[in-house]
């Protein structure tokens, strides 16, 4: 790739998108061609290869992989065997991705012109967003960003999460001034290991900013309502600082403070007074980020595929006057594209995947049945896979990926939809990632049959003023027959409802899971009796911060944590039972017809 190409910015960047997307087919094609002249070299391509870098071998004769196949490599790198294994670039760090495998983190090769990549992409988002929202360069955005320490390999190389590889870059640090990236946050706060601190510095630099703040966000949809939790819990002692003019003494990190200190000058009572009429008021929080941020636009989050979950607590805290934007598709693995319709609603975002990032193949799916836990999938054979411009609008694909960095006809993960074409690079909407988490019998769940069941359930809540704010699941087979067990966490919207929900609306919840969960499921209910009815547990407020906080103590990035949707045992599971408020179960067979 040219190298030169991945600096456009602005107006230029919009060119480039053009083109690239119109010569799709020729962009793939050239960075495929590179990555076999540049790694045919490398142990893994050799090994199938032979020192050829035609095309045509390497669909015939490269193997579709999970993490499985790549393992063996990435672990003899991170024991001090050279790069060439698998890229002839040296390998400069580890990304930990939030997916693992067997029980361990994923750890993916990473280059050093992959931040140039990953830069590329960020360039891109404010040209898009300034053709529909007008006027950014005249105020802050206040996102909220975190980092994770990071955990060397034996042999040394950093491996850490991509996002906090991108803040500690100089592409991130040593940007140069741009009005139309102006952060809230002091990049000291967003550097602080201590996700407290950071959150607590991140929001007060946001609120001393609020008259200037434009637009709101967090990289995901789970981050930012993490974050509105914290103000509800932290808004006194932040006014109190706004007040005095003094950083709380709780705050001991060092860059924090002095970040801090250049922006908390003096005090400014009417500033802790105006917040604290709004944040302290008898009304409910609904709509408060308009009150406190006024000129804000919109709200910058993930909020496709599980994140979905979010849209109707981010609405309530919103109002539902600020649009929830999706901007950006990405893994740890790979940058894959944008959404160049950004103001769409959430259901009709769409990704248009940039055919610069790495060289991208389609295994078509039949429908969207996935079966197979991750490591036992089954083989996909090589010549079935599509090329990113043949994939057909309508139907649903498993993304592969072969990047610069050593990744051969790697299998994501993630099940996309082709919705739509810009110029000749397809459009994908987000439909999950591919893998069953709940299985008792032969009934297979995954994440979006259990997703859609939750969200047609949760409806029953509504009318009693409640609102589903977290879910998981555990298939408990520790009695015969096992059976699904869903975690609710649910709030209020209604600052007078006192009593707590009645038994029958849950157990209706429950009913309505099975309903809509599939053929096999019921059949294992009704019929086999080999699955027991659907339990809802109800958790108390803050469990699912209290798992959250779990996972990212046991290594998970703050920025790409996403709730898991199922448990399946330890530490995890044990706090959520310790949380359990009550616990209600289906009272009927779910429908099924033979
Ligand atoms: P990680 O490697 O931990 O960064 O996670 C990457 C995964 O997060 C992707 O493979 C997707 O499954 C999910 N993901 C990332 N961006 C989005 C998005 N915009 N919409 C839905 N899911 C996403």
């Amino acid at each position: 790739m040219d190298g030169k190409k991945l600096e456009y910015k602005g107006e230029e960047a919009l060119k480039e998108l053009e083109k690239l997307t119109e010569k799709a087919d020729e962009v793939q094609e050239k960075i495929l061609k590179e990555i076999l002249t540049r790694n045919g070299g490398t142990e893994y391509l050799n090994k199938y290869l032979g020192g050829s870098t035609d095309i045509s071998s390497f669909k015939h004769q490269i193997p579709v992989i999970t993490y499985a196949g790549i393992r063996p490599y990435i672990q003899r790198i991170g024991n001090g065997e050279d790069s060439s294994l698998i890229s002839a670039h040296p390998i400069t760090e580890m990304i930990i991705s939030s997916g693992t495998s067997g029980g361990e983190p994923k750890l993916m090769p990473s280059i050093a012109e992959d931040l140039d990549r990953r830069t590329y992409l960020y360039n891109l988002i404010m040209p898009i967003m300034n053709q529909y929202v007008p006027g950014l360069d005249e105020g802050k955005a206040m996102y909220l960003y975190f980092t994770k320490a990071e955990m060397p390999t034996p042999s040394g190389l950093p491996a850490r999460p991509v996002l906090t590889s991108y803040y500690k870059s100089k592409h991130f640090k040593c940007r140069p001034y741009d009005p139309f990236n102006d952060l809230t946050s002091p990049i000291e706060a967003i550097l602080c290991f201590d996700s407290r601190q950071s959150m607590y510095c991140q929001l007060l630099a946001g609120l001393i900013h609020r008259s200037k703040v434009l637009r709101l966000g967090a990289v995901f949809g789970s981050a930012f309502l993490r974050a509105i939790t914290f103000l509800e819990r932290n808004w006194a002692h932040l006014c109190d600082d706004i007040r005095s003019g003094q950083l709380s003494s709780d705050v001991t990190d060092s860059g924090c403070r002095t970040a801090i200190s250049n922006i908390l000058t003096s005090p400014d009572p009417q500033l802790a007074d105006a917040i604290e009429t709004i944040c302290g008021g008898r009304g409910s929080w609904k709509g408060i980020l308009g009150r406190l941020w006024p000129r804000a636009k919109y709200i910058e989050v993930v909020v496709t595929g599980s994140m979905a979950q979010y849209i109707p607590s981010l609405e309530f805290y919103s109002g539902r006057k600020l649009p929830l934007v999706c901007t950006m598709y990405a893994s740890s693995e790979c940058y894959f594209g944008l959404n160049l319709k950004p103001l769409c609603s959430p259901d009709e975002v769409a990704y248009t995947i940039l055919p610069n990032m790495a060289y991208f193949e389609f295994i078509p799916l039949e429908n969207v049945v996935q079966v197979g836990e991750e490591g036992e999938e089954e083989d996909v054979a090589q010549d079935k896979l599509l090329d990113l411009v043949n994939v057909k609008l309508g139907c649903y694909y498993e993304l592969v990926v072969t990047t610069l960095a050593g990744l051969y006809r790697y299998r994501i993960g993630d099940v996309l939809q082709v919705v739509g074409f810009y110029n000749r690079a397809p459009q994908f909407r987000f439909i999950c990632r591919r893998n069953v988490i709940l299985s008792i019998d032969t009934d297979k769940t995954n994440e979006e049959d259990l997703h859609k069941s939750v969200t047609i359930a949760k409806k029953l809540l509504e009318a009693h003023d409640a609102l589903l704010v977290e879910y998981t699941s555990n298939a408990d087979t520790s009695s015969v027959p096992g059976h699904y067990v869903l975690y609710w966490e649910i709030v209020y919207t209604s600052v007078d409802v006192a009593a707590p929900l009645d038994e029958r609306v849950l157990q209706e919840c429950c009913s309505a899971v099975e309903e809509s969960l599939d053929y096999v499921y019921r059949r294992c209910r009704s019929y086999d009796k080999s699955v027991g009815p659907l339990e809802i547990r109800v958790v108390r407020p803050g469990t699912f911060e209290a798992l959250m906080d779990l996972c990212i103590g046991q290594g998970g990035s703050i920025n790409q944590y996403k709730t898991p949707r199922c448990i399946k045992s330890g530490s995890a599971l044990h706090l959520l039972d310790s949380k359990v408020d009550a616990s209600f179960f289906s009272t009927r067979d779910p429908t099924w017809n033979p």
